[in-house]
């Protein structure tokens, strides 16, 4: 009985539910990559409900504005590829054919029925293995609806699953005249995300509003660098300055595999040793091209190139392969 009841204390004590952010990087972390979206339509609150049943670390949020400013959780500028906007309001298209997030209201934007990612043009379903198009019935929700879904399952739960928000195209939305990145640092200190205590990451491409969001916004959060292009590889030094990790695409950790072993960039000593985590995107284990199978890119990247972390649209497959290296 005192055996036991010590064991319950220690499971406790090294329980990483109440760790903070910077304590948690200590570990290798699992990023649920728009949410379980290899189960679900992406950035749906199922997906994210779903996600968070699979102990990820974090939940990621793209976070793009509506016309009427309310941050909106959604891969892309655009609405076609996810939803039936097209057949909804066939008028508010732009001159490129395409339909914009920041054209519609919240209000708008809650009548869309969204689906599994498809191609605008042809119809067809990105990933024909996922979720099936058009089935179901899911919505768009705010930054502050799924901070409130992920807030009120931790206090259900006792978990401390953290949130990985990332500001897209800053650019656009200056050129639009909006502000995203005011915004949803405002919408996290809000709810309580202000420094790297506290379970929230933030990301972004744009090197430049990243450095901003630093240096000028003077955010205290942990900020994660993205890398789209190797040859931004080469700014690592200047990324250190104000971010405290980078995730580039895991392609930028391969170098080539020689009789039957991965040989790798430099990437990840670099980054390691300018102090930078690394969490490269993104692990499908229906989409595996350089590997044989989803255990052998695991192995590969986490373990033997030793990364930080990996965005995934599998997290329960990522964290039961952490598990096992217990
Ligand atoms: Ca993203």
């Amino acid at each position: 009985m005192k055996s036991i009841l010590l064991f319950l204390i220690g499971l406790q004590l090294f329980s990483c539910d109440k760790m903070k952010t910077k304590d948690k990087m200590d570990k290798k972390i699992v990023i649920a990559h728009r949410g379980a979206s290899g189960y679900l339509p992406e950035h749906t609150m199922e997906s994210k409900a779903m996600a968070f049943a699979m102990n990820p670390d974090f939940i990621e949020q793209d976070l793009v504005l509506s016309k009427d400013d309310v941050p909106i959780v959604i891969h892309d500028i655009y609405l076609d590829d996810v939803t039936d906007v097209a057949t909804k309001f066939p008028t508010r298209k732009r001159e490129d054919n395409r339909y914009y997030v920041i054209d519609f209201t919240f209000k708008e934007l809650q009548t869309l029925a969204v689906s599994e990612r498809f191609n605008p043009a042809t119809g067809e379903q990105f990933y024909p293995n996922r979720y099936p198009k058009g089935k179901g019935n899911f919505k768009l929700h705010s930054l502050q609806q799924e901070i409130e879904l992920i807030q009120g399952l931790n206090t259900t739960t006792q978990k401390n699953i953290g949130i990985y928000p990332e500001i897209k195209a800053p650019k656009f939305h200056q050129n639009e005249g909006k502000n995203l990145t005011e915004i949803v640092l405002k919408v996290l200190a809000d709810y309580g995300y202000k420094t790297k205590n506290d379970a929230c990451i933030l990301q972004c491409f744009d090197a430049k509003e990243l450095e901003r969001i630093r240096k000028e916004l003077h955010s205290e959060l942990f900020l994660v660098q993205l890398i789209e292009f190797p040859e931004a590889l080469k700014n690592l030094a200047h990324f250190a300055t104000y971010a405290d990790g980078i995730g580039p695409w895991y392609k930028q950790i391969l170098k080539q595999k020689l009789d039957g072993e991965w040989q790798f960039t430099s990437v990840v000593a670099d980054a390691h040793a300018l102090g930078l985590k690394l969490h490269p995107y993104t692990f499908r284990a229906d989409q595996l091209e350089d590997f044989s199978s989803f255990e052998e890119m695991l192995q590969t990247l986490l373990i033997d190139a030793n990364i930080d972390g990996a965005f995934t649209d599998f997290p329960d497959l990522v964290v039961k392969f952490l598990d096992t290296q217990k």
